[in-house]
């Protein structure tokens, strides 16, 4: 049992001024795991009092400085490297090796990215006519969700950290050791006091609060679009900057040059990796029709290389999904499915022998009309949806038909197709034939998947403001 009941602000692990707390519960055992501090307005003030204190050194902190806070970061992360793939796997459910391989390595990739980027960043520039300087936006509220506990929560800090902006952290209620053992590792790296901030609780205090807070300037949030909008709206009392990363029902195009194997396993690993619990997965698969057969027929034999079970088995692909209501809904948009399109594999209720813990039927819906429930809303669960196309251009009209724009997908092998539906997908991010991620590359949505990117240079820009000045006399 973790009990941890403590919150981080201004360099130290503080009580409470309140006594309730919040259970965490093992997605895999049903079974409570820890318990955290549910965090008061209060605890809140204190951590942005905190930041805004720490505001005029770590703002003026040199390039050098941050590089070396980035780096010490990393450093400490990969010693702990172990813990927080267990407590990960714990809190969140997914499979040891999802742990490690995509949750403890997305963590680090962007502590060592945002070192790397601050090498060649310039926070000054000479331009003709005026000269520009680049600074701290001021005191950034972060509220991540639960998805990926260590990605989410990296990816804003290092870039806060690179920009020089002080932080306060509300991570998930459902997942918030990680980011705890992650708070241990910038006070250990020599972060100073009051940059780095991190509340518990739950949304409807903390992180509301971040939203409607006056002393924080910024507001980055990952999550779904409904809390998006409150956040925006509660934003704009004060007029603070708000970065969004919101939710998704991203396309892939498998091209009728594609390999039927690769197409139909980079199809599942969308919905499978992290239990489809991934805003950029691709739920959505237009298939050749011509290709339609043989596609149905090869990703259902495929299933079964991707294991349902406990996510501390050797061999297990996937876990559960994160809590009993992302269950229920799960569940709701499955039963809905049944009733719109032909399953193909899958259907409600938990797979066999998985009776305990939030564990769901891997689905796959065939026949899907472009306009059910189930092709435009985001399920986040093990679930995809089939469509049949004649031509490219009809794909990417399909593709493109969603409120969402975060990320897109293709499958084939001619280079001018492949280039055509690239450019012509709207969204923030596209993988060809599963091209390796890049730390620098932007990330982020077009359309309601969001506002803002993360992620590399792009995201260190998001902690900035600009500043242009007029007859500066050479130095
Ligand atoms: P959520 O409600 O948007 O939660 C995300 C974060 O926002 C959590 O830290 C949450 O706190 C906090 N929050 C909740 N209400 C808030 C408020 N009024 N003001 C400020 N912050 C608030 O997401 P969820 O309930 O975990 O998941 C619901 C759906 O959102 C999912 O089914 C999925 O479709 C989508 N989602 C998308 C992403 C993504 O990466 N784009 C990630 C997660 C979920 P607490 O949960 O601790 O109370
Ligand atoms: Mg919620």
């Amino acid at each position: 049992m973790r009990n941890q009941t403590k919150h981080f602000i201004n360099g130290e692990w503080t009580d409470s001024t309140g006594s309730e707390t919040i259970d965490v519960i093992n997605p895999a055992t049903e079974e409570v795991m820890g318990t955290i501090s549910s965090g008061t307005e209060e605890d809140l003030d204190k951590a942005v009092k905190a930041a805004r204190a720490a505001f005029p050194s770590f703002s003026r902190s040199t390039k050098e400085e941050r590089i070396q806070w980035l780096k010490n970061i990393a450093e400490g992360y990969e010693a702990r490297k172990d813990e927080l793939i267990e407590v990960m796997t714990d809190e969140l459910g997914s499979p040891l090796s999802v742990s490690e391989e995509v949750h403890f390595a997305a963590g680090l990739g962007h502590f060592r990215q945002a070192a790397e980027c601050l090498e060649d960043f310039s926070f000054t520039e000479d331009r003709d006519g005026h000269t520009l300087m680049k600074e701290s936006i001021g005191v950034s509220g972060l509220i991540t969700p639960w998805n990926f506990p260590t990605n989410q929560t990296s990816t804003k800090i290092a870039s806060a950290i690179a920009a020089g902006s002080p932080v306060v952290l509300k991570p998930a209620s459902k997942t918030p050791f990680a980011a705890m053992i992650l708070a241990e590792i910038i006070d250990e790296a020599g972060v100073p006091k009051g940059a780095f901030n991190l509340v518990n609780g739950t949304g409807s205090v903390i992180g509301n609060g971040i939203s409607s807070h006056p002393g924080i300037d910024f507001v980055s949030f990952t999550g779904s679009g409904a809390v998006g909008e409150k956040i925006m709206q509660n934003a704009a009392e004060t007029i603070k900057k708000v970065a969004l990363e919101l939710g998704g029902k991203s396309p892939l195009i498998v091209l009728d040059d594609a390999d039927v194997k690769e197409a139909a396993k980079t199809a599942l690993s969308s919905i499978m990796t992290n239990t489809g619990q991934v805003c950029s997965a691709g739920t959505r698969v237009f298939i050749p029709q011509s290709m339609k057969e043989d596609f149905e027929k090869t990703i259902v034999e495929m299933l079964e290389e991707f294991p349902v079970g406990d996510p501390r088995k050797e061999g297990v692909a996937t876990g559960p999904l994160v809590s009993e209501d992302q269950w229920e809904t799960v569940q709701s948009y499955i039963e809905k499915g049944e009733k719109e399109a032909t399953v193909l594999a899958g259907g409600t209720g938990k797979p066999e022998g998985l009776e305990t813990g939030y564990f769901a039927r891997p689905t796959i819906f065939t026949d899907v009309s472009h306009d059910a429930v189930i092709a435009q809303e985001e399920i986040f669960g093990p679930v995809t949806t089939l469509f049949t196309y004649e031509d490219v251009d009809q794909a990417i009209e399909m593709a493109n038909d969603t409120i969402y724009g975060l990320a897109g997908y293709i499958v084939g092998n001619d280079p001018e197709t492949i280039r055509h539906v690239a450019s012509n997908i709207r969204a923030g991010r596209i993988k060809i034939n599963n091209a390796k991620t890049d730390f620098n590359g932007p990330f982020g949505g077009y359309k309601q998947s969001g506002i803002g990117r993360e992620w590399g240079d792009f995201g260190i820009e998001e902690y900035l403001e600009i500043k242009s000045v007029h007859g500066l006399p050479s130095s």
